[in-house]
């Protein structure tokens, strides 16, 4: 059986993040799908939790998929689970060099054991990130073309209640 976990902050999961993790579903016996993060970073929009659930309600029809959280190097958490492949999303060339080089750390550092896969992105979906829609939101802008509905819910509230003041 291949698992593979497809790592990120998520903050919060978008059309591109969900795109990626239904063709890599395709690819792979299980997909784990692992919201990494800081305990030192408090900057993020949602939770871990929140993150976390949202994440499991927009998967919850792929039946190979799983979600979870660390805080961890990616390499031990791969480790823990007894995942060898790392998916990530490419969107333009300026995601590669920043991607290239976790890449080749994280096989430096799993003296092999971990190898990154790479899915490029629907052309749909080049231009979204997490941060993109986060600014567009803090606008007030409309992001249906960026996020299911139930998570632009979300997203809309968190901007309400802090009066477009909430993280980035
Ligand atoms: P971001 O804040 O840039 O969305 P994440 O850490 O949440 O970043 O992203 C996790 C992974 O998903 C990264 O490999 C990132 O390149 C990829 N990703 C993010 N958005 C997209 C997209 N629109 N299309 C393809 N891959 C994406």
């Amino acid at each position: 059986m291949i698992r593979a976990v497809y790592p990120g902050s998520f903050d919060p999961v978008t059309y591109g993040h969900l795109d990626i993790i239904r063709r890599a579903s395709k690819m792979f016996d299980e997909v784990v799908v692992c919201v990494l993060y800081n305990k030192a970073k408090k900057s993020s929009l949602f939770s871990v939790d929140e993150r976390v659930k949202m994440l499991q309600d927009c998967i919850s029809d792929i039946p190979n998929v799983k979600v979870d959280s660390d805080s961890g190097l990616l390499i031990d958490y791969a480790e823990k689970i007894g995942a060898h492949v790392s998916i990530r999303g490419l969107r333009a060339v300026t995601d590669f060099e920043y991607e290239l080089q976790i890449a080749q750390t994280n096989r430096l550092l799993s003296h092999g054991e971990i190898d990154t896969v790479f899915l490029t992105t629907s052309l749909e979906y080049a231009y979204l990130s997490s941060s993109t829609v986060k600014e567009i939101a803090s606008f007030g802008g409309d992001i249906s073309a960026c996020v299911p509905p139930a998570i632009r819910k979300l997203i809309e509230e968190k901007y309400e209640t802090a009066g477009g003041d909430a993280g980035m």
